[in-house]
């Protein structure tokens, strides 16, 4: 009888997105903006941007990597970009900080992507050939760019019907082009719930987005996630100190295979744990946020060692894997933080989960 091959399992890790952009990108955004530049030398800086982001990815160590949201205008309103029926003045997201980032405004029907995810996918594929994470905007966050006063000519419905089947090709693109994994930005579940405590808001939310993740096989959603956080933007969050229990008691209910969950900053993450593992269902992989990306300091190897070894008393270690906690800059303007710190903090929890990984024998 010929030996049993050895199981090799390790610990999986993948980043949340994106990563600051350079100034000369910034900068050139803005003067293409004003008109001060023609979209050929925006291009050159989007290629040359992206270009560097990747090489830099790769040299982490990453084995999954993203093309750092370079070339988005941000997480959530990259389809948005340039349509001709949105106004500025939507729904406002105000952190803890006192600053307010604003989603924008559906003024007329009918509603249709500018730009789908795969795009940005397609091009980093040029350039490298890791395995490629896609983030894309969640329903339950587009669903609040319908106002709620209406659109005469144009329902609500009208409007949900459009958005779920962008969603859906979005989706479904970016998994047969061949992104490992399709990652839908939940962001705005656990702030739900700092608007909302009755629960009503994330309810209705998780009702949403299921409407697009039912529609795919149970095979297609092993390569679906969803990320969950606070918020992180300008050094503060929306909804950090929200009691998270509210969101975590509901978030497994997603049809998805993969959760992108902050962790590293949270006050008591053993509560937070306990609460994962009541909830995880068991082909749900958990990946947990490791990496502070408020925290200026970068963690330590052995520091992030530590909070996945914790994390194993929780979950079983076939369902564990390891993220930062948000992404770095979602918002491409976001200069808090800068490239160099954010890709020595993914260096960190590269090494740091290969060593939690070899600790548990696994590795
Ligand atoms: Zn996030």
């Amino acid at each position: 009888m010929p030996a049993r091959p050895r199981l090799i399992m390790t610990i999986p890790t993948e980043p949340i997105g994106s990563i600051p952009r350079p100034i000369s990108l910034i900068k050139a955004t803005l003067a293409f903006e004003a008109g001060a530049i023609l979209k050929e030398e925006l291009q050159a800086s989007d290629d040359a941007a992206l270009r560097d982001t990747i090489q830099c990815f790769e040299a982490t160590g990453s084995p999954v990597i993203t093309d750092g949201e370079q070339t988005k205008h941000s997480f959530v309103t990259y389809p948005l970009h340039g349509l001709k029926n949105i106004a500025a003045d939507g729904i406002p997201i105000l952190f803890t900080d006192g600053h307010i980032r604003q989603l924008p405004r559906l003024t007329a029907g009918p509603f249709g992507y500018r730009t789908s995810a795969d795009v940005y996918l397609e091009a980093a594929q040029r350039y490298t050939r890791l395995p490629l994470k896609q983030a894309v905007a969640s329903t339950s966050a587009l669903s609040l760019l319908y106002p709620q006063g209406g659109i005469p000519g144009y329902s609500r419905e009208e409007y949900f019907d459009a958005l779920l089947g962008e969603q859906e090709h979005e989706i479904r693109r970016c998994l047969q082009k061949g992104a490992h994994v399709v990652q839908i930005d939940f962001t705005e579940g656990r702030l739900s719930t700092k608007l909302d405590p009755t629960r009503r808001l994330l309810r209705s939310f998780i009702d949403l987005n299921n409407l697009v993740l039912e529609r795919f096989s149970p095979e297609e959603q092993q390569r679906i996630g969803v990320h969950s956080c606070p918020g992180a933007d300008q050094g503060s969050t929306h909804s950090g100190g929200i009691d998270y229990g509210a969101l975590l008691s509901n978030l497994f209910e997603l049809q998805a295979g993969n959760f992108y969950i902050q962790l590293a900053s949270e006050p008591d993450r053993k509560h937070v744990l306990k609460m994962i593992s009541e909830h995880a269902k068991p082909d749900q992989r958990v990946f947990i946020g490791v990496v502070d990306v408020l925290d200026p300091a970068v963690e330590t190897p052995e520091a992030i060692r530590d909070r996945v070894l914790e994390a194993a008393e929780y979950i079983p270690i076939a369902q564990l894997g390891t993220t930062d906690d948000c992404g770095f800059a979602p918002f491409s303007d976001d200069t808090s933080r800068s490239r160099e710190t954010a890709f020595a903090k993914i260096r960190a929890r590269v090494l740091g989960t290969q060593l939690a990984a070899e600790a548990l024998g696994v590795g």
